[in-house]
Parts: C-alpha cells; structure tokens; sequence
C-alpha cells in the first residue's frame, strides 16, 4: 500500500479483523471500510460491497466504475474509466467519501437487517467524524436506512426511482438518492451528473468553511 492508499483507505482504522456477522466472515476476502477525504462535504453510501470491491478492498470499485465517472464528471476524482493507465485500486479522489451500509462481500444475497445493524456502529462513526453536507444513498436499501435515521421522512414512503437526482432535506444532512449503477439509463445518470454539478455549483455548505481544489487533495473551489 502505496501513501496516497494509506492516506484514503480506511482512514480512522477501523477494525480489519471484524468478526460481527459470521455468515459475511466466511464469503469475504476483505473488509470494505469507507475510502476517501475525511474532510469531504459528500459521503456517497453503497448496501455492501460488490465482488469488485471486495477484491481491491476499495468501495465502487473493481467491477462498476459508474459511481467514479459521476464523481469525476463533478470534479471529485480523477478517472477517465478508458484510460489504460487508470489504476482502479488507488483511484483519487478530493471532497468525496465513499463507504457502505456493510462492509463485508457476500456473494448471493445483500445483507441481513441483522448484519445491516451490526455495521451501522462503523458507518455511524464515519459520519459523525466527517460530519458531510450532503450524503447520496446509492441505491433502494441504502436510501430507506439512511432515511430512518437521518430524514423526518417515514422509510417506507421513499422510492429511489422517484427521488433519484433530487435533493431530499434531512436532520442535519441534505440526501441527494441516487439509483443503483446497475439501474441507471444513460438518461438517469446524465440526470444525477446534471444535479450533482448544480448542487456543486451553489453554496451548499451551511457549517463548514470553504475548501481548496482536488489538485491540492481537496474538492472543487467554488469561490
Ligand atoms: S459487515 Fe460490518 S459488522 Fe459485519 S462482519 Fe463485516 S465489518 Fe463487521
């Protein structure tokens, strides 16, 4: 593991031997703690990691970029998904956290509310010590826990498909939902790069002060 990994990758050094849901300890290769800039205004929150990721041990990555190319479209990480010399175990990102309601791969089911639960502790934590301005729920699972505890909204009335590229107001976090990359149209995702670039674009920090630019390992500088 090179810095700029050691830097990005598990950066409040989270348990790596985490033995709480045992059906996950026996399909897992790795734990998928979140990845990024714990100074981030964004959080971008996935249900469980994809066999891709559970290889690279880096969320979003390994098999579906998509969710890399919209943060790149924003300014938020520098990917350019067919150059050769994208290196997808240490993508670069700046004002953007990526984690996920678990962290441990298994390859036939999503997660158990049991074993949801049971992660809830590591992602809790990362967004109490990033304390983001906007977190985007990626996908229905993701949306609906989120929503439980961070909205005023009841979990049950919110449908991805309906709030996707939308800003949905909560209890100290703005939710911008997104669909499942592998749900996403073309359309959809022009749409949520659309929002995202808009939302980016206005001032939507209400606590925290302005940033410098990806170039200097932060996100985009809007002044
Ligand atoms: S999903 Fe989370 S709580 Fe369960 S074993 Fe993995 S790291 Fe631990």
């Amino acid at each position: 593991m090179d810095a700029r990994q050691d830097e990005f990758s598990n950066p409040f050094g989270m348990d790596e031997q985490c033995t709480n849901c045992p059906d996950l300890c026996e399909t897992r290769s790795t734990i998928v703690h979140g990845y990024g800039d714990v100074g981030a205004d964004f959080v971008v929150v996935g249900e469980s990691p994809s066999a891709g990721a559970d290889e690279t041990g880096i969320p979003f990555t390994g098999d579906d970029e998509l969710v890399y190319e919209i943060l790149a479209a924003v300014g938020f990480a520098k990917h350019e998904p067919a150059a050769e010399e994208f290196d997808r175990t240490e993508p670069t990102v700046g004002n953007v956290f990526l984690t996920g309601l678990t962290r441990c791969h298994h390859p036939e089911r999503g997660p158990t509310d049991s074993e949801v639960d049971s992660c809830d502790a590591y992602l809790s934590s990362e967004l109490r010590m990033i304390n983001p301005e906007i977190i985007v729920p990626v996908g229905q699972r993701t949306l609906e826990a989120l929503a439980f505890e961070y909205t005023t909204e009841r979990a049950e009335d919110l449908d991805v498909e309906e709030l996707h590229a939308t800003t949905l107001r909560g209890r100290g976090f703005e939710l911008i939902p997104m669909l499942a990359p592998d749900e996403q149209s073309a359309d959809d995702t022009e749409a949520f790069v659309s929002h995202l670039a808009e939302v980016v674009g206005t001032d939507y920090r209400q606590t925290k002060g302005r940033r410098g630019s990806l170039e200097s390992g932060r996100g985009p500088d809007k002044d």
